[in-house]
């Protein structure tokens, strides 16, 4: 059925809304109204067939929608800023599946008759929608469970693995192939199921191997496969909307998997397929019993007082403690004290990208206040006080000096060339690369245990106590 002109005008201005909300969502100024524009265009876009399609199944469509936007609404809602990666990992799943199975569907009406002959080039979008779908529900279910601790987040290889991933991949070409050489007779359906179960398989083992912070890369990876799918999906359903999403998906979804990559210092082969050479993206996570030093609150009010510069490395420790507010109370009054105080931003900070932005924002931090890492690199040097908040890898100087390092070659914040850096932690566990950090017993750095909230609590007292 051709689409009336008003909905395909609708579906134009929807369009240009996922750009401006994309545009929106570049800078943290814009992002929440970027958001509302993404929003509500997808709402609009939801709406339009139904004035326009003669829909069977109405009831069931809307209570699939209602429960589909009960469970959206509960998740966003309570959701910690910690565990976004693994609920963008599901949200993308969700989307790569839905497309697989609307593309089932769409090969049900061929291979039943029911439609016009299709051309090969509809088919081949249909088996690709098929595939890739489920590569990306797969691969984004096992992403999740990795996150959320339901298994572990450390790579899984078994002997054969490749071959068993190889197999994989050359049956489902070969029987995509097939389904676009042959869809029109009654096996058609068949192959697509099949297609379907290989495209799992693939998702799962393409997934497994990979490990520790490389899993957010593969979530971005994976989101792009959604985009594409869903591009293709597009063509199959002749929906300009669906084509144009997809697209946008994927394209932003490649962009963020090559800048997460290149922050980390790795290629994406590297990450996608380090583990099956034997490389390990995780050390030991053991603590270290090594002397340090370390003081207490009244020590450090003492060392800030006489600083004229001060840097603050804000990392996962903040998240989790939540102590964001604090931490811009203390920095409100150092400034007031006429110290000149920036927060470093390392763009893998944190669990996900722009996490620290996003945390800081919450906190009403000015945005001139973020530096992001190449601005702030070359301070260091003239910091006198850098305060490492809850992040560790960051900071870690076996990026640069420790090759086989698993975060060897990722450009780090130059923290070790401050006059005195203060750490602020719980213990002696290291990082989400589970490694030592040198810096922690350098004779400029002093360490202060605890949570960053209490501390940072604590430290705030008695800085204005002076
Ligand atoms: P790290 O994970 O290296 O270090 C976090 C530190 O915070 C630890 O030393 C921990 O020590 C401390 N900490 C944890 N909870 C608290 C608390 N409540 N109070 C005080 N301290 C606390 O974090 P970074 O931000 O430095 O580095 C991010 C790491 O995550 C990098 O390895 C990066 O590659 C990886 N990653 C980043 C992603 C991104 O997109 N941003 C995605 C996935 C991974 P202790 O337990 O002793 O308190």
């Amino acid at each position: 059925m051709s689409i009336p002109v008003w909905a395909q005008l609708a579906y134009l201005a929807a369009a240009v809304c996922f750009i401006l909300a994309l545009k929106g969502l570049s800078g943290p100024k814009t992002a929440r109204n970027g958001n509302i524009i993404g929003a509500v265009a997808a709402v609009v876009a939801c709406a339009i067939p139904f004035f326009y399609l003669d829909l069977d199944h109405v009831p069931l469509i809307l209570v699939a929608i209602a429960v589909g936007t009960a469970g959206g609404v509960y998740g966003a809602r309570t959701v910690q800023m910690t565990q976004m990666p693994q609920m963008v990992a599901l949200f993308n799943g969700v989307g790569g599946g839905a497309a697989a199975l609307v593309a089932l569907l769409e090969l049900h009406e061929i291979t039943s008759g029911a439609g016009d002959e299709p051309g090969w080039f509809i088919l081949l979008a249909t088996a690709f929608t098929i595939l890739v779908g489920s590569v990306s529900f797969a691969g984004s279910v096992i992403t999740f469970a990795k996150l959320q601790e339901l298994m572990t987040s450390r790579p899984v290889v078994f002997p054969g693995l490749p071959v068993v991933f190889g197999l994989a991949l050359i049956g489902a070409l070969v029987l995509g192939g097939l389904l676009i050489g042959d869809a029109g007779n009654g096996s058609g359906m068949s192959a697509g199921i099949v297609l379907a179960l290989l495209g799992l398989l693939v998702g799962v083992l393409l997934v497994l191997p990979v490990g520790g912070a490389d899993v957010p890369i593969v979530i971005s990876l994976l989101n792009a496969f959604t985009g594409l799918t869903v591009a293709a999906g597009g063509y199959v359903l002749s929906n300009t909307l669906l084509l144009v999403a997809g697209t946008l998906v994927g394209a932003s979804g490649t962009f963020l998997t090559l800048l997460m990559a290149g922050a980390m210092g790795r290629s994406v082969a590297n990450i996608m397929f380090g583990a099956l050479k034997g490389g390990s993206t995780l050390g030991s996570g053991v603590a270290s019993d090594r002397p340090v030093k370390s003081a207490g609150a009244e020590d450090i009010a003492i060392l800030l007082a006489y600083a004229e510069r001060v840097i603050i490395v804000p990392g996962y420790g903040l998240a989790v403690a939540q102590a964001q507010h604090t931490l811009r109370e203390l920095v409100d009054v150092l400034t007031a004290r006429g110290i000149e105080v920036d927060y470093a931003i390392h763009p893998v900070a944190g669990r996900m990208p722009g996490h620290m932005n996003v945390l800081l924002a919450e906190a009403q931090v000015p945005y001139e206040q973020l530096k992001e890492m190449d601005e702030i690199n070359g301070e260091f040097k003239n910091a006198d006080v850098v305060l490492v908040v809850g992040a560790n890898d960051v900071v870690n100087p076996a990026a640069k000096t420790t090759p086989g390092a698993p975060i060897y070659g990722m450009p780090i914040l130059n923290a070790d060339e401050a006059k005195q850096v203060i750490f602020m932690k719980r213990s002696m566990r290291p990082g989400f690369a589970g490694i030592e950090n040198e810096l922690l017993f350098e004779p400029t750095t002093t360490l202060f245990f605890g949570d960053a909230k209490e501390s940072l609590g604590k430290l705030l007292n008695a800085v204005k106590a002076q």
